[in-house]
């Protein structure tokens, strides 16, 4: 067989000769010298020229601007902030898979396919949920393709609803998504365990609910234990249950969501399944549901045919049509599938136990020291607030900004809106105990200076390179342009 490039090469040659039925492309043609004739440009006043050691040196010094999972410990709460193993990457880099042309036809990409395929298995395995797009491309992605599912059901069967529900501890992208899919978003508050207030819930639920969204675990990192009561209610008024998945890191190989009466549901490849994020990069937010959704997944399917090859499916009447060019981020797909086979069927259980092990481990460390508000058992992160140290006059700011004294990415701070002041902390299962003891000393001393010499602590940070700045300024006139050589002026 010939290499993949040459084959490409060879194609794009002649591209008149193409056989295979492309892709739908409704992208029209534009005049670039027409429409933007300033955009043109037939010249280069200077052609930009540096030597490798200098475009080395250059991403070298940007890499180290900022801080990764690969510097340390990274408990940015909710977002599951893990390593991303090594093999993930081999994997993502092999030619055939790196270099495949989204154009390629199917009997050339069958690798690519079978893998899309696989993957989209698993999920479903892992959710419960039978049917799965990977073309979402993030979490709020999922979100906005999973409630416009609904929207498309209910399209179909003719009902007009107008709203959706949303827990008051649930994250932004929730009454977004409702909100950008041309819902009203109705939001139930939180009873004293931090759950979905049940008894609220259930004067809420009319017959123009179109649907629920709710996290499991929720935000606060416990565990919503009337999800079965709370969907059969839905189902029972003809609403359906979306789950942000955001927290799979607490379930996988645990628990399944389509057992507890979830219909729709979104995944974080990027943060559940360990491919790299952050800055801005990558991610996909695949999403899984019931048979009554499907025929409304976003469109090109790949299907199995009889003779075990697989195929884009462009025919599917009802198919809501595409939410991204072509099918999605494929590099991150790899990659997920990748940590699935790595973990197999049981590493997927003690992974699961793990970062929630880390967590409590965490928590029963911290808990002299910290309030935490929610009582009720948490799995896989804790939010803790400010308020033994507030009475030092110390805010959950100071604590965040002290904590790179130390050597560590603060935790996700004043999220959920629930919590006054909040520090949410998730360890995930990749910190070793040793880590985790570091960090818990560090915010244990934190937290015994805010007492002996509060100042220090809201001045904080004291050692790092660039010191406490002054947010407003920097909000409002961010200087994008830092070069080390103007640190001096
Ligand atoms: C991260 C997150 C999202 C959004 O996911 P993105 O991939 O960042 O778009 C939604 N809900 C929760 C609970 C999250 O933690």
């Amino acid at each position: 067989m010939k290499p993949f490039r040459e084959f490409l090469i060879f194609e794009r040659s002649r591209p008149g000769k193409i056989g295979c039925p492309l892709p739908e492309l409704d992208v029209p043609e534009i005049d670039l010298t027409e429409s933007l004739p300033e955009m043109v440009r037939d010249e280069l006043d200077v052609f930009p020229e540096v030597s490798e050691v200098e475009v080395v040196r250059h991403f070298t010094r940007l890499s180290q601007w900022n801080f990764g999972i690969d510097q340390g410990m990274y408990p940015l709460g909710s977002c599951t902030m893990k390593h991303n193993p090594r093999i993930n990457e081999a994997m993502a880099a092999l030619p055939g898979l790196a270099g495949a042309h989204p154009l390629a036809r199917p009997r050339h990409i069958q690798g690519c396919l079978a893998l899309i395929h696989e993957l989209q298995t698993y999920l479903s395995d892992i959710t419960g949920l039978p049917h799965c797009s990977t073309q979402p491309a993030a979490g709020a992605h999922g979100e906005f393709t999973g409630i416009l599912l609904i929207k498309a059901l209910l399209d179909h069967k003719g009902e007009k609803r107008t709203t959706v529900i949303v827990p008051d501890s649930a994250h932004g992208t929730n009454p977004a998504t409702a909100s950008l899919c041309g819902f009203d978003v109705k939001e139930v508050p939180s009873d004293e365990r931090g759950c979905v207030d049940v008894a609220k819930l259930a004067q809420m639920i009319d017959d123009q609910t179109a649907g629920m969204m709710i996290t499991n675990p929720n935000t606060l990192g416990i565990f919503e234990t009337h999800i079965r009561e709370i969907a059969d209610m839905l189902h029972a008024k003809g609403a359906y249950l979306y789950m942000d998945g955001a927290n799979m890191n607490a379930l996988v190989g645990k628990t399944k969501p389509g057992d507890m009466g979830v219909d729709v549901l979104h995944l974080n490849l990027h943060k559940t399944f360990s491919t790299p994020h952050g800055g801005g990069g990558p991610g996909a937010g695949p999403i899984c549901c019931t048979a009554e959704l499907a025929p409304f997944l976003p469109k090109p399917w790949v299907t199995q045919l009889e003779d075990g090859s697989y195929t884009w499916q462009h025919d599917c009447p009802d198919s809501m049509g595409k939410v991204h060019g072509w099918y999605g981020q494929f590099g991150v797909l790899v990659r997920a599938l990748t940590w699935i086979l790595t973990l197999g069927r049981e590493g997927l259980v003690r992974h699961t136990e793990h970062a929630v092990l880390n967590n409590n481990y965490l928590r029963k460390m911290l808990e002299p020291h910290y309030e935490i508000p929610f009582k009720a058992p948490t799995l896989h992160e804790t939010v803790f607030n400010d308020k033994r140290q507030q009475i030092h006059g110390v805010s959950t700011m100071d604590i965040a900004k002290s904590l790179l004294d130390y050597g560590f990415h603060p935790p996700t701070v004043y999220f959920p809106l629930v919590v006054h002041g909040a520090l949410m902390v998730e360890p995930t299962e990749t910190e070793s105990r040793g880590e985790l003891n570091r960090f818990a000393r560090a915010l244990i001393d934190i937290a015994e200076r805010s007492a002996s010499d509060p100042e220090s602590v809201r001045n904080g940070p004291l050692t790092t390179q660039i010191q406490r700045a002054d947010e407003t300024t920097a909000a409002r006139y961010p200087v994008l342009r830092w070069l080390p050589e103007q640190k001096e002026s």
